[in-house]
């Protein structure tokens, strides 16, 4: 499972309603955040090798 940050367009590892593998909340600013099926392109640690 993916999610992705839409201003950034960066899809992070992990889902909406719980942290990124990075770390971030994504329950902060929520309706920034959608589940998707992309490829992670979220270079920090936790997200990329995933
Ligand atoms: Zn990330």
């Amino acid at each position: 499972m993916a999610v992705k940050h839409t201003p950034t367009a960066i899809v992070h590892k992990g889902q909406k309603g719980n942290n990124t593998g990075c770390g971030k909340d994504t329950k902060e600013h929520a309706s920034l955040w959608i589940n998707t099926s992309e490829k992670v392109n979220c270079k920090k640690n936790g997200c990329k090798n995933s």
